[in-house]
């Protein structure tokens, strides 16, 4: 064995405590920390042909690339839709990385049951019955990636064929349906070979990102032609938290044929409340749906993971066929469920932190967060130099510049914002915008209370 590599595995209790105490002086330290530092990223090195040993490639990665990581951990990184890592979330994936398995097939341990009963607890948590199958996957574009190639699979068994035996050539025109649909549906519709011209634009509501349940209902007749469509419901949108009427959407299904997938990447957590379960009302009713854990569950990344009703058709599109995997069965392994066949045992750190903190701690977070979005939404409404842009539906604020509100403008205005808070830029309806997204479980009014003095001096100073 290497000289360094058999030191380290002599002193191995020892370090692992090193690197826990350094752990525990990050995170003692991540709510004064820049959220996003100014310091110059290290130029890159060439790997050298001696190894240092642990204890030296700590102290690199301490000095060099430390400095330059965001707080994206903390209490105050409000951009995109980014969650923490709750106590026993890390502790969960320091676990994951300990017992190294690969949850892929069920020749050897109980890796894949551990995944199932995790996949139960969350089906609990967002309303869902026993009929949708999950998986875990690594985030939301693979679940909604999976979700739309199993959409795919059922096109082709209205249409009398199979893209995944014989290609997407025969199955004929393709029409995914959607209010304001991620990024990411296009991205899945590119990688599925049917096309990002699939995505068929319906109109949302006036000053909304619903969707327009009439102008879907015409969409869909419009197209009936063609065979059946696909509808992409949204349920959380990332610019306003917007939700479609599932229920509404749930009754067309009365007089149109479809399959309906929801992209409920963050939105599946309105349903751990009372105040706010109203607005995923109808989520079962859904073919495929797609949830991130990484985002407002607080598990480190990558964590997502996807339902379906369908699992023949699932399986139809991802069977790993290899003599050594085994048969397929009544329960499949997951090396036949999603674009992976080795499969990091993800749903550790996901049980740890439902076991620990329960569906009660869970529904805190997400009501606190609610009510640190629900103050600084109040306060940009009341403040004269800044415009609400929508009503704070969760847990994102939508906003822009009163006066002359372009990205250069909004720009200059995050950039001193950026030692206290991350805000990340869009356009809505043209507009360009910002927008603060409330999903870690460390934030709080305090926070919220530092982020509205911050953003009134920036706005002072603009
Ligand atoms: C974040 C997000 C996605 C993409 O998620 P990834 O985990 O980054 O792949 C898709 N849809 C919605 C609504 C999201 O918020």
């Amino acid at each position: 064995m290497h000289l360094r590599l058999a030191a380290d595995r002599e002193e191995l209790p020892k370090l692992l405590s090193d690197v826990q105490r350094h752990a525990a002086a990050l995170l003692a330290g991540l709510d004064e920390r820049d959220v996003v530092p100014s310091v110059p990223i290290p130029p890159p090195t060439p790997l050298p042909g001696r190894g240092v040993g642990l204890k030296a490639a700590l102290d690199e990665f301490t000095e060099r690339w430390e400095p330059t990581l965001s707080a994206s951990a903390g209490p105050r990184y409000l951009g995109f839709v980014t969650g923490g890592v709750t106590p026993a979330a890390l502790a969960g994936d320091w676990l994951t990385s300990t017992w190294d398995q690969n949850a892929f097939s069920s020749l050897d341990g109980a890796g894949q049951h551990l995944e199932r009963e995790t996949i139960a607890w969350l089906r609990g948590l967002f309303g869902l019955s026993d009929r949708h199958h999950g998986t875990f996957v690594s985030g939301a574009t693979m679940s909604t990636t999976v979700g739309l190639a199993t959409a795919r699979e059922w096109l082709g068994e209205r249409r009398g064929v199979s893209p995944a035996e014989d290609g997407v050539g025969g199955l004929g025109p393709v029409r995914v349906l959607s209010g304001a649909a991620h990024s990411s549906v296009s991205k899945a519709l590119s990688i599925l070979g049917v096309g990002r011209a699939a995505l068929v634009p319906v109109d949302t509501l006036p000053g909304r990102e619903a969707v327009d349940i009439a102008a879907l209902e015409r969409a869909l007749r419009e197209h009936e032609a063609d065979g059946p469509c696909v509808v992409v419901a949204n349920a959380g949108t990332v610019n306003t938290a917007d939700f479609d009427d599932l229920r509404a959407i749930r009754a067309l299904r009365e007089r149109h044929d479809f399959w309906l997938h929801v992209d409920a990447a963050f939105g599946a957590f309105a349903a751990l409340s009372a105040d706010s379960s109203h607005l995923v009302d109808g989520l079962d009713a859904a073919d495929s749906v797609c949830v991130d854990l990484h985002k407002w569950l607080n598990v480190p990344y990558d964590s997502a993971v996807q339902f379906t009703r369908r699992r023949d058709l699932q399986t139809a599109v991802f069977q790993n066929a290899a003599a050594y995997l085994g048969p397929l069965g009544e329960t499949p392994d997951t090396a036949h469920l999603t674009p992976e066949n080795s499969h990091r045992l993800r749903a550790v750190a996901a049980w740890f932190t439902l076991r620990a903190y329960g569906r009660d701690g869970h529904r805190e977070i997400v009501e606190r967060c609610v009510a640190c979005a629900r103050a600084l939404g109040d306060t940009i409404d009341g403040t004269p130099g800044l415009r609400l842009l929508a009503p704070v539906h969760l847990n994102v604020v939508c906003f822009t510049l009163a006066e002359n509100p372009t990205a250069e403008r909004l720009a200059a205005l995050t950039g001193r914002l950026a030692d206290v808070v991350f805000l990340t830029p869009t356009v809505l309806d043209g507009v360009p915008a910002l927008r603060a997204a409330f999903s870690n479980w460390r934030t709080s009014d305090v926070d919220t209370r530092r982020i509205i003095t911050a953003l009134q001096e920036a706005l002072h100073e603009l």
